[in-house]
């Protein structure tokens, strides 16, 4: 049995319970219990506040837990790092009023900055070569400087658009973070089997995610031209079709390079594209 700690309520939530059921493991979510069993796969799951997840980890209260960068860096364990997740992006950034002049870091010189990240501020700062006056507070720091609390503010973004309707304006990145598995150091071998085995489900899914189908109509003669655009997982399949001289190619292309792969198809002699998303990518 392994433990994962996921946060219980909030922006990690969602996003953490999807990727252990895509990962084909079954339980039942009762937001309002503290901890739940799967059904099919040796994994209990701990509901627990974002903020307490990587120092249970650390202390092997829960074996492996699914975290902010932010947290975790801020809480100074960014070496229980096993593999980021791609989800929960955002950014902790430095924010002023939106009337107030500024030219660059050197700017925020003896003013006071609040923030709920006190270290990941201070090692910014620090490497900026800047002093200021650090405030650490628990919540609502964007209504910091309209209540005379701080000349400006760090806290956590992702669109921008609610430090706009605090009235501020945001001028420095100082971290970026998405979410990350992580896990205890001391994990015993049969832990450490059971987080390979989720890890290898998590890559699959993950690859599948950043991959899609392709199958299309072709004339044979325009095969070999389309092949070379469609490297496939080893190469693409082609099947004769029932009208004489086409055939039907089948092939995987990455995300990446999709519009642009597309377009060379078509140019190509490529006929009834069809694209389909991909459940799970194995090897
Ligand atoms: P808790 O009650 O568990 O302490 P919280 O209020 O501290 O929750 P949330 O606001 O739910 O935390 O955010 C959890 C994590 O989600 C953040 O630490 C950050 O990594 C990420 N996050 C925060 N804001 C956003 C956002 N706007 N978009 C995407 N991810 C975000
Ligand atoms: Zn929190």
């Amino acid at each position: 049995m392994i433990r994962l700690a996921i946060q219980k309520s909030g922006r990690l939530s969602d996003d953490s319970l999807k990727l252990i059921r895509e990962c084909g493991i079954s339980f039942i979510s009762a937001s309002s219990k503290l901890k739940t069993e799967a059904t099919n796969f040796p994994l209990e799951i701990l509901f627990l506040r974002d903020d307490d997840i990587p120092g249970y980890v650390a202390d092997g209260v829960a074996d492996i837990g699914i975290v902010g960068q932010n947290v975790l860096v801020e809480e100074g364990l960014q070496e229980l790092t096993v593999k980021t997740l791609g989800f929960s992006k955002c950014r902790l950034s430095l924010a002023v009023s939106k009337g107030d002049t500024y030219q660059d870091v050197t700017t925020l010189k003896g003013k006071s900055i609040a923030t709920s990240y006190p270290n990941l501020l201070q090692e910014f700062l620090t490497s900026k070569g800047v002093q200021a006056d650090i405030h650490t507070i628990s919540g609502s720091v964007e209504i910091a400087p309209s209540i005379g609390l701080a000349d400006a503010v760090c806290d956590i973004v992702s669109s921008g658009s609610t430090l706009i309707s605090n009235g501020l304006r945001e001028v420095e990145t100082v971290f970026k973070s998405e979410a990350v598995l992580i896990a205890n150091k001391n994990l015993d071998p049969e832990k450490n089997r059971l987080l390979q085995q989720l890890l290898f489900r998590m890559e699959a899914v993950q690859k599948a995610q950043k991959s899609k189908y392709v199958v299309l109509n072709a004339p044979n003669d325009a095969i070999s031209e389309i092949k070379n655009l469609l490297p496939g997982i080893k190469s693409p399949t082609v099947i004769p079709l029932a009208e004489e001289g086409w055939s039907s190619l089948h092939s995987v292309v990455n995300e990446d390079d999709f519009w642009d792969i597309i377009q060379k198809l078509k140019e190509a002699g490529a006929e009834g594209i069809l694209v389909v998303p991909i459940e799970k990518m194995i090897g």
